[in-house]
């Protein structure tokens, strides 16, 4: 049995893996399979190319049609965080070149990174409704193998 402070650690350390789960688009079951075979976002035929399945556990990371349009309520947050952002440096250090400027910079920084929040959408989206298994992840890290399709 834990205590409150281990209760907390404990929450804490799975909140701090959800979030690189995330970040590095792993899978949220096991935190060990890549949910895009290119896990470079930035290599655009690539960008949408994502597995069905964990290549590690075997979670099922569509598991209905149109699952994925959730993800964009997520994806409209990351816009409004950024842009948010990039008005305040607009506003705090280029406020003399004129609102087409700030139009043109937000433009600009919303195609560079949308690469990477589409797919950190997603990973956050799946986030939500897959709970993380530190069981799994170690019986996976046990056997070592590259394809432990039998931990389902
Ligand atoms: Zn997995």
């Amino acid at each position: 049995m834990r205590n409150n402070g281990d209760l907390c650690t404990h929450t804490r350390m799975i909140m701090l893996e959800k979030f690189q789960s995330s970040l590095f688009h792993k899978c949220p079951r096991c935190l060990e399979g890549d949910m895009f075979p290119d896990m470079n976002p930035y290599h655009l035929k690539e960008t949408a190319h994502m597995h069905t399945h964990c290549p590690r556990c075997n979670l099922n990371f569509e598991p209905e049609p149109g699952y994925f349009y959730g993800a964009m309520y997520v994806s409209y947050a990351f816009t409004i965080a950024i842009s948010v952002a990039v008005f305040l440096a607009y506003y705090l250090f280029f406020r003399e070149q004129g609102t087409v400027f700030f139009l043109i910079l937000l433009s600009v920084v919303l195609a560079l990174l949308a690469p990477y929040t589409f797919r950190t959408s997603r990973a956050i989206w799946l986030n939500f409704f897959n709970k993380y298994q530190p069981e799994i992840r170690q019986k996976l890290r046990t056997s070592n193998t590259p394809d432990s399709a039998s931990v389902r």
